[in-house]
């Protein structure tokens, strides 16, 4: 069997084929998503596709129309593309829809199989009329949408999910849940429905015993799926992280949120999130052990028939 192709594997969708220009040493680390896609075509175990492109009409259930339209045309307020961080391309309008478009075919897999993931995506730091953070449409709200069911998002990026809170603030069928840094960015908090703030140098044994305190709060809420935002920022050295976790404390995160999902029969949809190390390919093999850890939990069986 060709590596990569495994006709029995679930489907991971990538987008790092479309690259976009960044100034000389801009922080996002464009070169880990390739590295990532590399990595788990050379386990052989998941059916790596291109990414579709999301359309302004998925887009505009969650984000403003104007302000969709102004970042499509490039005409978006300086400001906001300032704080995205980005400068303005054809080529991130591109990355950026196919970013999106990966969370959506992922949720539709997820729906389909019980699991889905996006070797991108987990935009969390954009709202309903704005991007900021490296995050211009939140893919996840985004997906939630387009799924139209009872929804957990449980965000583990080191960063809260300030976007994805606030644009489901009030929304009795959305459970926002975010672990992160306290004293990190964004320096203004918004307030999900769970927030578990963490103190700088927190390790794997502290953050480990806050999630599985925060896993049967999600079973209570009873979702109909499940959306994981899988940052690896949380890493000891990460650039922009401030915690202390391990590879293996990190890869035992991840298996805990798997059997949680697998053990309450909720489909999974898997995004990447952030991850800022130096040398980045130790973001990109905590990323990889994401989705290994995928699958030793839920097996080859779970997604057969594919
Ligand atoms: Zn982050």
């Amino acid at each position: 069997m060709e590596k990569g192709l495994n006709p029995s594997g679930p489907r991971l969708f990538y987008c790092d084929h479309h690259p976009f220009p960044l100034p000389p040493g801009h922080k996002f680390p464009t070169q880990k998503y390739a590295l990532v896609r590399q990595l788990l075509a050379a386990d052989g175990c998941y059916r790596l596709e291109p990414a579709p492109f999301a359309g302004a009409a998925e887009i505009e259930r969650v984000h403003d129309p104007e302000y969709v339209r102004a970042f499509s045309d490039g005409t978006l307020d300086p400001r906001i593309m300032r704080a995205i961080g980005f400068p303005w391309s054809v080529e991130l309008v591109r990355r950026t829809l196919a970013s999106v478009g990966g969370t959506l075919a992922a949720s539709a897999d997820a729906l389909a199989t019980g699991f889905g993931g996006n070797l991108a995506g987990g935009t969390h730091h954009a709202f309903r009329d704005r991007g900021a953070g490296f995050c211009v449409f939140n893919d996840l709200a985004v997906a939630v949408r387009f799924m139209g069911r009872r929804a957990a998002i449980l965000d583990l990026d080191v960063h809260q999910g300030d976007g994805t809170a606030a644009i489901f603030a009030g929304d009795e069928t959305v459970l926002t849940v975010s672990l992160h840094g306290w004293h990190n960015f964004p320096f203004h908090k918004q307030q999900g429905a769970i927030d578990v703030p963490l103190a700088d140098g927190a390790g794997d044994d502290e953050y480990l015993r806050q999630l599985k305190t925060v896993l049967p709060r999600i079973a209570e809420f009873r979702p109909q799926v499940l959306l994981y935002q899988s940052g690896v920022d949380a890493l000891a050295g990460d650039r922009l992280g401030r915690l202390a976790l391990t590879h293996a404390g990190l890869t035992e995160r991840d298996r805990a949120v798997f059997a949680f999902a697998r053990a309450a029969g909720l489909p999974v949809v898997v995004t990447l999130g952030g991850g800022y190390a130096d040398p980045i390919t130790r973001t990109a093999e905590a990323h990889t052990n994401t989705f290994r850890a995928a699958a030793q939990i839920f097996g080859w069986r779970a997604t057969t028939g594919l």
